[in-house]
């Protein structure tokens, strides 16, 4: 296949490398990391630069999906902050989506206005999804929604909530379950924010006590939840499509500039930032070339973005792991400057990412059931 890049798409990085440089903002010194990269999306789509991959009567720009690369890579090279990672969240509006909803919502989820969570994840229902107990009992005029969800997270920065909730027979697995679009201020709703080992509280549990939401709040058809919610973590296994690739740009050009010297004078140091920047490029050249593909096929993400899943795991923990060995206790101990205490941070960060999404051991059973063909 051939990956040389378009003169469009050659003229279209160098515009956004000029933009970047006058455009990028800073976190302030109180600034939440979630409000702070709310904030920057939406610099971003005022400059055009979010939805590239998305129909333009939505607010996207209808450019193929390795513009996505491109915008990751060139946002990763100037070390500025990460490319808005929520877009994967509305993907499932295309395809079951009424136009009303897609008009309704598609528009603000873009512009970085509307913030949404992803209500997947219950207390006894993670890797066993379809073990989810949340129930949406139907009234009169739509649906009263009961239950818990856990690691949800922003939550307590959203708006809206794609919950994922039983409609059919209890113990019915997949086939009874609907998705929801949940206001997140309606009333019965309860959040409460968990801090993790980072110090943060990305995420949240979530407490639903007899929320309302009317019937036109339905995605989809009653039943069609599974696929809604195995679509959206499709997207959401994309490097691309959740602004890693641009994460991780960044963080190996912040590492090379920290390293400084050493990485001419120590070949040890060197042999490891070139370990971290093959596997980088490996990841990069996958997700370029299977967008490519996706954009030849006119096809949709399926079981097969597993495998960018463990890649973007095995960049993530490597790149971090290095940077704690190789900066030692200047990553970890206090310091005057919090570059120190930014890379501990990521790095504990980083091992949450053989969790959300989908554990390793489950992209490795979808890999090997859904795509190999293997027996359970
Ligand atoms: C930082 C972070 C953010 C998250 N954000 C969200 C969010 O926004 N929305 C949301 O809905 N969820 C979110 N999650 C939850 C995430 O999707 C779940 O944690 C994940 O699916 C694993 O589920 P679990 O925690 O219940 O672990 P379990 O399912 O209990 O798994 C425990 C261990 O058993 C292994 N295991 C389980 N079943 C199998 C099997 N069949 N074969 C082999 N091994 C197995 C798992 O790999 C894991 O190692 C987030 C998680 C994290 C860490």
């Amino acid at each position: 296949m051939d990956l040389s890049e378009s003169p469009e798409l050659v003229a279209f990085r160098d515009g956004l490398r000029k933009w970047l440089r006058d455009n990028v903002i800073e976190q302030g010194a109180d600034e939440p990391r979630g409000l702070f990269l709310k904030r920057w999306h939406q610099v971003l789509f005022a400059g055009g630069w979010v939805g590239l991959s998305w129909p333009t009567e939505y607010g996207g720009r209808g450019l193929s999906n390795v513009y996505d690369v491109a915008l990751n890579e060139e946002i990763g090279a100037l070390g500025a902050p990460d490319a808005p990672r929520i877009g994967y969240m509305g993907r499932a509006f295309l395809q079951w989506g009424t136009q009303e909803q897609r008009d309704r919502y598609l528009p603000r989820l873009l512009s970085g206005e509307d913030y949404w969570c992803q209500g997947f994840s219950e207390p006894n229902a993670g890797s066993d999804l379809a073990n989810l107990s949340t129930r949406a009992e139907r009234t009169g005029t739509g649906y009263r929604i009961t239950g818990q969800k856990v690691w949800t997270s922003y939550a307590e920065y959203c708006d809206f909530c794609i919950l994922l909730a039983r409609t059919g027979e209890s113990g019915g697995r997949h086939k009874g379950v609907s998705a929801f679009v949940v206001p997140m201020r309606s009333p019965g709703i309860e959040v409460r924010p968990i801090v993790a080992t980072t110090g943060e509280s990305e995420f949240c549990e979530m407490f639903f006590d007899g929320v309302e939401v009317p019937e036109e709040n339905r995605l989809g058809a009653e039943g069609d939840g599974w696929p809604i919610a195995m679509m959206t973590v499709a997207y959401e296994r994309g490097a691309a499509d959740v602004g890693y690739l641009s994460k991780f740009g960044a963080a190996l050009g912040e590492l090379r500039t920290l390293l400084g010297d050493r990485l001419r004078t120590d070949a040890a140091v060197r042999r490891r930032v070139a370990d971290l920047e093959v596997r980088f490029r490996i990841l990069t050249t996958h997700v370029r070339r299977r967008l490519a593909e996706r954009d030849l096929a006119d096809t949709l993400p399926g079981p097969e973005m597993s495998v960018d899943k463990i890649l973007m795991t095995e960049v993530d923990q490597a790149l971090h792991r290095a940077a704690i060995d190789l900066l030692g206790a200047s990553a970890v101990l206090p310091a005057e400057s919090d570059a120190a205490g930014e890379w501990m941070r990521r790095y504990l960060y980083s091992r949450a990412a053989s969790i959300y999404g989908g554990s390793e051991q489950i992209q490795l059973n979808l890999l090997a059931q859904r795509v190999l063909g293997l027996p359970r």
